[in-house]
Formats: structure tokens, sequence, C-alpha cells
């Protein structure tokens, strides 16, 4: 591989987004870091970054960054310790809890930012090393209900199905919960594009966000109400006669019942259960069939909410019944959230599955990855909990945690419960590069490298397989994941099987995902150099696969499947106690949890806390003024935050975004109410009061 020389600059890729923008580090004077560059060249955002990944590089120096292992003293206190006292207290307190109560006594807790490498070592460590059922990871709170609805009506689940550089050429696209201009800003040039060559663009949301400022239709459902809408939708067009009969008769099943299911949601009914008139309905219609060519695009909106499968899968029947999926320029995506939240699905963190997007369940699946990995297949444990069920378990049923990449003290629904359980376990160990929330309240603490420091791949949102290249030599003292799992595994008597070279490790992933849905087998770190990226399935002696299910969908016969679905209310509705709704987001300066970007003054200017965003009419009935204080309580506990008030938000709905911990933590409201098929819980809808606090 190539090694950057002392000025040379490294082509590689933000550490934030599943947008994964390409960028140029150059050395800085004197080996004083890295600065951020414009890398053209990279397609998806040539040369165009955003506040966070122009200031990435602010991570990697700041005075706050961990650079020893921290361990907990008698005395309740973290303090510096070594390397060696450091794992050595990690694998013995993973140990004595496995052997007091059994390996699914320990807990292995994930992050959709982690490199496919080290999702893959993880996972392996925890069925290998740990012998345990019990891993999953935060990306099943980001797209887990676009991948279930994915996997049921196509037979496999990648975000995009086609490249970005589709949808400027389609006839229109319907955003579904998408804010597109504050959580990837480059990628809003896209519909910028869309719509300079003549396509539509109409935005679904509950606020008038700046990317439903671009719309040619802003429809602004009752949040959790997205299903209701897209059944309406289907319902309209299939009255009016705009359904492709000759697509779905020979590229689907099960139209009878979806279409039966969207006959009873007439538009006089959706319009009551969603607040959007019956003539913005046919609007929509309208402006979706009249082109040739459609998409239909969603993100967290529709997709975090307790029946999210469902309703993405609602929105999948509606590209279907007109032909909208597998043909050039049309189709179905989800648009993931974290950097490598789609890759990190595919190898094996997730608590059902295997690497290559295998499926723990399958005999077949576990024999091949069980060869790969020189152990009997019987050894493999089974399916675990899912992310919210198993940090609900913990302290009772799970009683250690080893956790990478993910700060659930904020990002976690009913984060305070979660708080809670997480101080109750018998022993906690967090590798992180600063001392997020939940690094607090371990009882050892690992500094790993960022993503300057290393070298590993990630996919993105199109399914993108991509290279980030070490540009500069990690601080004394941290070690990087795949280091920490080696260390780990040794101690924990598993000698073999887990390198730290990250070439290495990714040439195993690709032998073990080599057959599956996501396989791996074709690509190299020098391939995906030479080609911007190389787009999964690949098999050995294949060019990628960059357009999917234009000649068959993969399911067993090919066929796209219906999936009959029918509105339900969210898990909570308003009441005389709790008379609002509530949803949550993101802002343009901050990412997830915050973990990283709370630390870069730059971007803490921009957004220096939460907020309460509320309609004018709302705030007058409440006295609300911009900046008094608001105290927001769901059946979870209370939060208080500064008022924003906006005409853009309906007058029935508050907003918080949830980058922030502290009185003004999103999540300490936000309800767990799960998705029965991905487990996805419902961040995006619950009922709350709003008072001056
Ligand atoms: Fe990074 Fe996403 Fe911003 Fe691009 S859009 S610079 S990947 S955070």
């Amino acid at each position: 591989m190539h090694t950057p020389g002392a000025t040379a600059a490294t082509a590689t890729h933000c550490p934030y987004c599943a947008l994964q923008c390409g960028m140029n580090l150059r050395p800085e004077p004197g080996g004083a870091g890295v600065a951020v560059e414009e890398r053209a060249d990279f397609p998806v955002n040539r040369g165009a970054l955003c506040g966070k990944g122009r200031t990435a590089p602010a991570v990697l120096s700041s005075r706050v960054r961990l650079t020893e292992p921290l361990v907990r003293t008698h005395a309740g206190r973290l303090e510096p310790a070594t390397w060696e006292e450091a794992l050595d207290t990690v694998a013995a307190g993973l140990a004595r809890t496995a052997r007091a109560h059994g390996p699914d006594a320990v807990g292995v807790f994930g992050g959709g930012g982690l490199t496919n490498e080290k999702a893959y070592a993880l996972g392996k460590f925890a069925r290998v090393a740990l012998r345990t059922s019990q891993i999953d990871y935060n990306g099943r709170f980001c797209m887990s209900s676009a991948a279930a609805a994915h996997q049921k009506a196509f037979g496999l689940d990648r975000g995009l199905p086609f490249p970005l550089e589709d949808i400027p050429r389609t006839g229109c696209v319907i955003l579904v919960g998408s804010n597109l201009a504050e959580t990837m800003p480059p990628a809003l040039r896209y519909l910028t594009e869309l719509k300079a060559n003549g396509g539509t663009l109409i935005v679904i949301d509950p606020r008038r966000t700046r990317t439903a400022e671009q719309a040619d239709l802003h429809l602004a459902p009752r949040p959790g109400t997205d299903l209701a809408l897209a059944l309406g939708l289907l319902h309209l067009l299939v009255a009016d006669g705009r359904t492709d009969e000759e697509f779905i008769a020979a590229r689907t099943t099960g139209w009878e019942a979806a279409r039966a299911a969207a006959m009873a949601h007439w538009p006089e009914l959706v319009e009551r259960i969603t607040g959007v008139p019956v003539p913005a309905l046919r609007e929509a219609v309208g402006l979706f069939c009249a082109p040739d060519s459609a998409m239909v695009l969603t993100a967290r909106g529709p997709e975090q909410q307790s029946k999210g499968t469902d309703t993405v899968g609602a929105w999948i029947n509606l590209c279907l019944a007109t032909g909208r999926a597998g043909r050039p320029l049309s189709g179905y995506g989800c648009l993931t959230g974290q950097g490598n939240g789609q890759g990190g699905r595919e190898h094996g963190q997730k608590a059902d599955q295997l690497p290559g997007y295998r499926k723990l369940t399958d005999p077949a699946a576990r024999a091949h990855v069980a060869g790969v990995w020189g152990v009997d297949p019987d050894s493999l444990p089974g399916p675990g909990r899912s992310a919210y069920e198993l940090l609900d378990a913990l302290g009772t049923d799970v009683k250690s945690l080893l956790l990478m990449g993910s700060n659930p003290v904020v990002s976690a629904p009913r984060a305070a419960h979660i708080e809670d359980r997480i101080r109750s376990l018998d022993f906690l160990a967090v590798a992180d590069v600063v001392l997020s929330e939940t690094a607090a309240l371990a009882d050892v603490v690992l500094p790993v490298t960022q993503w300057a420091e290393e070298t590993g791949t990630t996919t993105n949102l199109e399914g993108r397989v991509l290279l980030r290249r070490r540009a500069l030599t990690p601080p004394p003292g941290v070690r990087s994941d795949l280091e920490v799992l080696h260390g780990l595994a040794a101690r924990l008597g598993v000698e073999k099987g887990f390198p730290t070279d990250p070439e290495e490790v990714f040439d195993e992933l690709r032998r073990a995902s080599a057959g599956g849905p996501a396989d791996y087998s074709g690509i190299s770190y020098d391939r995906i150099q030479a080609e911007q990226g190389v787009f999964w399935p690949c098999p050995e002696g294949s060019p990628g696969t960059e357009r999917l299910f234009l000649d068959r969908f993969a399911t067993e016969d090919g066929r796209a499947r219906f999936v009959p679905v029918t509105h339900r209310d969210a898990a909570e509705v308003p009441d005389a106690d709790y008379p609002l709704l509530l949803t949550t987001g993101r802002v343009v300066a901050q990412y997830q949890s915050g973990a990283q970007t709370r630390r870069v003054d730059e971007l803490n200017e921009a957004a220096p806390g939460p907020f309460v965003e509320l309609h004018p009419r709302l705030a007058a009935r409440l006295g609300a003024v911009d900046g008094s204080p608001l105290a927001v309580t769901s059946r979870r506990g209370r939060a208080v935050a500064p008022a924003r008030i906006t005409d853009a938000i309906r007058a029935d709905t508050v907003f918080m975004p949830f980058h922030w911990p502290g009185e003004g933590r999103a999540n300490t409201l936000t309800n767990p109410a799960l998705d029965p098929t991905s487990r996805m819980p419902e961040f995006k809808v619950c009922a709350v009061r709003v008072e001056p606090a």
C-alpha cells in the first residue's frame, strides 16, 4: 500500500455520516496534525464537505482526547493504567462473569461508525472468544426498519440499490423523513440537479426543514402517520387507474392483498389521520405518476417508528404498483445515516447475522463461516437480543459489557433508564477516543485510534465499499480497536484468528462473505483505490454491482413481494396528560450523540446546545418567547431546553435535537416501543407535555 510521504496528501474519507465524502489530508508543517483539502475526483461529493467533515481533524488533536488507558480504582476513580493492566482487567472482568453466570451474561455492543474490519472482528470476537450470543450495535437504531422492509420485498438489503448519480436523472423523488440539507449537506446537490433537469421533488416531513424548502410540494403529516399517508397515495393512484399492471404481473407477487389493504384507506380517512388535505394527496400522486421514472427515498422519519418496517413497506408498495422498482432511474432506497451504517450491518455485529449478511440461523451459513474461522459450527451461539433489549437487560441477565464505538447514555431511547441499567453492571469496558458520557461510567476505558490514524474500509449509503487510509501516526498510548480485540482474545485463550493488520482482516472478511448476499470476495484494497470504490455484491471476478434488481429481484422466484400493510397508531398518542407530540432529529453542526463533534469549538459555536422547536400558536398558549426555558415531559422523564419559535413546525408537535446529555437530553423522553420485525425503537414520536420551566 502507498505510504504517505512527509508532505504528500492522503486520499481518504470523512469519519462521520454515510455519505462518506472523499477528502485529502495533508500533513501540517512540523508534524502538527493534518489539514483537510478538497478531493474533487471522488464522485459522491466532488470536493464538497460540510462543517463536520471540514473540522474533523480537530478531534484528532483535541485536548480531551484519551491517550492512556483508565482503570477504576477501589476508591471509585478512573486512574491512568498501562495497557497490560487495562487489558488484563477487561479480560478478567468478562471471564469472571462468564464463569459465574454463563457466556450469555457477557454482552458486546458495537457501532455503525466502526469500519467493516472492526465490525467483522467484533462479531467474531463475541462468538468465538466470548461465545456469547449477546451482541448487537447502535445501527439497530439507524436503518433496521428499512433493512427489514428491503429483505421482505426484494430479498436483499442495500440502502440504495442504485448510485446517487441516478437521482438527478429520474423524473420525481419523494423524500420521506429526511433532512439532507442538515444531515448530509453535500448530497443536497443531487436534488437541486434533479430540479434543474426538470424533475420534481416532494418532501414529506412534519417540519418545513431546509430540505423541505427546496420541494415542489411539501406534505407535513402528523408524526407517526407516514404509513397512512403512503396507503392514501396508493389508494388514489389505484382509483385513478395509474398502476402498472404489466409490471405487477411480470415482476411481483402479492398485489391483491396489498391493493385491498390500500383500498381500505380512502383519502378522507387518510386526511383525518395525517392532517394532510386530500387535494395535496392528489397533487402528490400526479407529480409521482407523471414522469416515466420516479424514486422514493426514506430516512429515519418513517423508519424510527414502532411500525417502521410496515411504513417502509407501504412506500415500497407504491413503487412496485407503479413499476418504479427494478428499472433504470427508478426505485426505492434508504438514506443510511451512520458512517458505516451499511457495512456495519453486513459483517456480523448484528444480533442475528453472520458476515456477508448471512443469517445466523441458516445451517449452511454457520458451516461456511465456521469453516473460515476454524471452529465447530455447533460452537457458534444463536441469535441474541436486539440493541434496546440488550441494553435493557444490563445488570440483570447481562452482567458485563464490552462497548465499542457507541454512546448509549445519550443516544439510546429512554436514556435515563438505560443509564441506570449501565450503572448497574458488574463490569463495563469501553473503547473510545474521548471520555464519552458512557465511557465515564466504565470500569476500564481503552483509548483507541481515530479514522485518520488507521486504515480500513467502510460501505457508504450506495453500497460502495471505500477505503479510509492512514494519514498520520497515532499518539503514543493509543491502540487500534483491532489491537484491543487481539489482546483480549489472547487473554481469553484464543491466540490465533484476531490479526491486527486491517488488510489481513479484510482478506478474511472477503472469504467469510463469499457466496453470501453481501459478497465482498472480489473486492481488494487496491481495487477500491483504483476504482473510487467498488459496489457489492462483488463475487470474485465481478466488476461489482452498481444497480440492483434490473433483471430480477433477489427473492427465490426473482419477483418482488408486495407486503399488505395497514395503518395503526403510534405506541403513544396525545391525551389529556400528554397533549402534544415530540419528534427528535439532528442539526447540521453536530453528529449523533455528539461525542466527537461536541469537542470541536467551531461546531459548538454553531450549535451550542439543545432547544425545543415549537409553533408560535403553541408558544403563545404557553407564554413562551424565543430562548425561554421549556420543560418537556413524557412518561419516561423530563428535559429542559430553551424555546425556538418557528412556524416551520406543526402546532401539535415539538421538535428536539438529540445530540446532548444532561437536562436537555432529548432521549430521556423518547419511547422504546419496538417494531415487531426490526426491533427499532420509536424515536420519532411520543406524547409529551410542555410547560415553562
Ligand atoms: Fe462528512 Fe457526512 Fe459532512 Fe460529508 S456530509 S463531510 S460525510 S459529515
